[in-house]
């Protein structure tokens, strides 16, 4: 058994997506809590969150995990952009409570020249700011491509921000497999020694969710462009071991591979004959 589910549009509403990756034979999936470069959000009506609820319950599913706009840089060296990023993520989190028990993830942001510590300061601000104790949804930091200023490339970076997140047991991560393996952590000829490092450096306790995609590059490139699942750098053995290693076991794996809906089914069905 696995956890298994794509990138879904919210356009139709919350019940709907769970609807259609019934359709797909998954269970579980990612949505982006609004157009994903920023602006306005989906509203969640309290009756399509409970019909929502209720297919995950009947259906099994595993833990969503919603996506924070690609625009919200919480680390932005303009102070605009950076109050707009507090904005999001607070109206993300406040909408995410009709939704128990999920994920929410975005990328910690990148500096723009004011240099990684700045960076981690004001990420791990902004969670001071926006998490409370009796929340129920848990933030996951994406682990990054280290593309340009952009934080979260490496294992280091993550755990000094989660370090000085007062609440952070609502904290986890979530691992990309092509952002891991373009940031240069060699998931296809050190798989073990990956996870131990991650889990020396942050813990595996924190790493809820799986990010299942293939890279157009090759390890330690810093580029991030997505492949389909054995078209890539990765290639299809890599990404069966980690979806079936011991330490990932029940995690959802969300696919955001360049694919259509039929692309989507078939790596889904790929995926769970892996296991
Ligand atoms: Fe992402
Ligand atoms: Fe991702
Ligand atoms: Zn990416």
């Amino acid at each position: 058994m696995i956890y298994i589910g794509c990138h879904l549009s919210v356009s139709k509403g919350y019940a709907a997506m769970g609807e259609t990756m019934v359709g797909f034979g998954g269970n579980t999936f990612a949505f982006f809590t609004r157009n994903p470069r920023g602006g306005k959000s989906k509203d969640l009506l309290p009756e399509d969150a409970a019909a929502l609820l209720e297919l995950l319950d009947r259906k099994q599913f595993g833990p969503l995990v919603a996506h924070g706009s690609y625009t919200m840089n919480l680390c932005a060296a303009k102070t605009e952009t950076r109050e707009n990023g507090l904005d999001m993520l607070q109206k993300d989190l406040a909408r995410m409570e009709a939704l128990p028990g999920n994920y929410y993830n975005f990328h910690p942001g990148s500096h723009v020249g004011q240099g990684a510590e700045a960076g981690i300061a004001l990420i791990a601000d902004a969670l001071n700011q926006n998490l409370w104790p009796e929340m129920q949804t848990t933030v996951l930091l994406e682990t990054m491509a280290g593309k340009g200023s952009e934080m979260g490339g490496t294992f280091e970076e993550l755990r000094e921000i989660i370090d000085r997140v007062e609440h952070r047991d609502h904290l986890g991560v979530c691992l990309d497999t092509c952002h891991v393996w373009d940031a240069g952590y060699d998931l296809v000829n050190d798989l073990d020694g990956v996870l131990t490092e991650f889990d020396r450096v942050v813990g595996l306790e924190r790493l809820c969710a799986v990010h299942l995609n293939d890279s157009k590059n090759d390890c330690g490139s810093h580029k991030d462009r997505h492949e389909k699942l054995g078209l890539g750098y990765l290639g299809e053995d890599a990404l069966k071991r980690i979806v079936t290693h011991p330490a990932l076991q029940g995690k959802p794996f969300i696919l955001e591979t360049p694919n259509d809906d039929a692309g989507y089914i078939r790596e889904i069905r790929m995926v769970q004959d892996w296991m």
